[in-house]
């Protein structure tokens, strides 16, 4: 993968496609990481999930208040699970892969989860509101799963325009040549790579 990595939209089939655990924490990750935490911050965005730059691979970014300048409420998690969730929250989530797209997903109120940083360090983290919900969104990204599939019956009716306009952009520019097609999109998919950070100068 080159550093380029950009944001997809829906439907995107990166968006589907299971990623990988990461067994390896190296300098390639890094680069990968930062560049999704600009990416974040580029579209005002809380979080990012690697499949939302098309690499496969289990690792999100984040930050609680969506503020570049709060470095201390930045978070980057490599293998993230959920080990625990309790309560439940109703309120209203967007994603960066779906612009301009509101609608309500109802969610655990408060989770424990666990992850390593990118040192390798395996952390425990519980969080309540609107930090376990992001969290919830982020990890679902990571098998394939979109806040779509856990909207309301009246949300999914509330977005049914608006996916369908998705839709037509996204096939409109694969059939323009712009965006490659769906199989060669899943080729890159399964032959994905780690960034090559280059030579330490
Ligand atoms: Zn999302």
């Amino acid at each position: 993968m080159s550093l380029t990595a950009k944001l997809v939209k829906y439907p995107h089939p990166s968006l589907r496609y299971p990623a990988r655990p990461i067994t390896t924490i190296d300098r390639g990750l890094r680069l990968l990481a930062g560049r999704m935490l600009e990416i974040m911050y580029e579209n005002r965005g809380l979080g990012l999930a690697g499949p939302q730059v098309a690499a496969p691979i289990h690792i999100i970014v984040m930050n609680f208040e969506g503020d570049h300048t709060q470095k201390e409420q930045e978070c980057v998690a490599i293998n993230p699970v959920i080990v625990d969730r309790s309560g439940s929250q109703d309120g209203n989530e967007g994603c960066l892969s779906f612009p301009e797209l509101f609608q309500d997903v109802r969610r655990a109120k408060k989770v424990v989860v666990r992850a390593y940083d990118l040192e390798g360090k395996q952390f425990e983290m519980e969080c309540t509101d609107l930090p376990s919900r992001l969290w919830q969104h982020e990890i679902d990204h990571l098998h394939g799963q979109l806040f779509i599939d856990k909207m309301s019956p009246v949300g999914k009716l509330g977005s049914r325009e608006m996916l369908k306009e998705f839709e037509r952009e996204f096939r409109g520019s694969q059939k323009r040549g712009t965006t490659p097609s769906d199989a060669e999109l899943l080729k890159q998919l399964a032959s994905w790579t780690m960034p090559d950070p280059g030579p330490i100068l």
